[in-house]
């Protein structure tokens, strides 16, 4: 049996700013995704086990790039661009999603997307997009529930079931808060998972 993934060891590659600069890494891909301030950052630190290795999100109008981590030499984590920030010009929210479609669609691509949700929001209609989008293409992805500790109990399981419905009722997300550290666990198991059934 391989031994689970030693999270702490976890490296940042580069950033790449185009496709064509992606190195050539023979290792599985993951990618995450999410619209900007959804606490994608906090929760890749809280995955690394390392704090500030990711840098929290910038003011809208920053370069847009694909930040690579290698994970203990097995896997690589490509922390996408977060999307949808209201303020940023057509031109350039156009560029941020052929940057993300460019890499969703290069090869060998990520063997799976975690599409990161604000358990208080819900789907936006940005996040809906990329869902069809992968959908459409066959990309694999699952959904992850960020925030969890804004909530209790109840009003948290009622939100997550909404959630399900609101991504067609398959897929239910894995709830996770990188303040209290809730399901980061089980989402190095699930990762751990899919790289070792090698699928
Ligand atoms: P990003 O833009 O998706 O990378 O989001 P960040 O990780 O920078 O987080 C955006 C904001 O949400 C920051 O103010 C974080 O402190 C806050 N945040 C992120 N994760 C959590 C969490 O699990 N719980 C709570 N309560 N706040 C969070």
């Amino acid at each position: 049996m391989t031994a689970p993934i030693h999270w702490e060891s976890t490296h940042f590659v580069q950033s790449v700013a185009d496709t064509r600069q992606f190195p050539g890494i023979a290792l599985p891909q993951v990618a995450i995704a999410g619209h900007s301030n959804v606490g994608k950052s906090s929760l890749l630190n809280a995955l690394f086990g390392r704090k500030g290795l990711v840098k929290t999100s910038k003011a809208p109008g920053c370069t847009r790039l694909l930040n690579l981590f290698e994970v203990d030499g097995r896997l690589l984590v490509v922390d996408l661009p977060g999307y949808g920030f209201a303020r940023a010009p057509k031109k350039e929210q156009a560029r941020w999603s052929s940057l993300i479609e460019h890499y969703l669609t290069s090869e060998p691509g990520p063997k799976l997307v975690l599409m990161l949700l604000d358990i208080r929001h819900g789907p936006k209609s940005s996040d809906l997009r990329l869902i069809e989008w992968l959908n459409a293409r066959g990309i694999r992805w699952q959904p992850v529930a960020t925030k969890a500790d804004k909530l209790s109990g109840n009003s948290r399981s009622n939100r997550l079931r909404e959630m399900t419905d609101a991504l067609g009722g398959m897929l239910a997300p894995l709830s996770t808060s990188s303040l209290n550290k809730r399901g980061v666990e089980n989402l190095r198991e699930l990762l751990d998972r899919e790289i070792s059934e090698g699928n």
